[in-house]
């Protein structure tokens, strides 16, 4: 079976803008910031989704991204976060690897509903990697 790109990006084989890593768990930068410091947080062992992953593994990923908002509203200054995780395509899951989103979300953006637009343009990733990466 071919690897997903989240596979590939653990065994090294693709690079990321790492924020944080242990035996169990992965976090790096969306290449697609739908906000500033939009973050991933990756079980390292291939699970289809957070509907599929032992409570165990899913509980360690969770944690981390809890840490994750936490450091994006002290240190980004974000004014709120979002913590989503799609699970099956119907829901706008497109890497069939379990992953958590963490998207900060600044003054002038607020409410639920949230396009999955991609803002990176302007943005200094590995600048944003290293100061989320030196909080936690
Ligand atoms: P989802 O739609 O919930 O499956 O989210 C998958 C996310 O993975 C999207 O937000 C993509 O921008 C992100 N993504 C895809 N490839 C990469 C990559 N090589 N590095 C970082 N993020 C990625």
């Amino acid at each position: 079976m071919e690897k997903d790109i989240f596979c590939k990006i653990i065994d090294g084989e693709i690079p990321c803008h790492k924020i944080y890593e242990d035996d169990d768990v992965l976090a790096f930068l969306d290449i697609s910031q739908v906000t500033k410091g939009h973050t991933l947080v990756v079980s390292k062992k291939h699970h289809e989704n957070f509907l599929t992953t032992p409570q165990e593994e899913m509980h360690k990923v969770m944690d981390v991204a809890q840490k994750i908002g936490q450091v994006s509203v002290k240190l980004l200054g974000a004014n709120g976060v979002n913590i989503l995780t799609n699970c099956y395509p119907a829901s706008g899951q497109t890497v069939m690897h379990f992953h958590v989103h963490v998207i900060p979300r600044y003054e002038g953006s607020e409410g639920f509903i949230l396009e999955m637009k991609n803002n990176s343009e302007g943005l200094n990733l590995p600048a944003i990697a290293k100061k989320i990466k030196e909080q936690l």
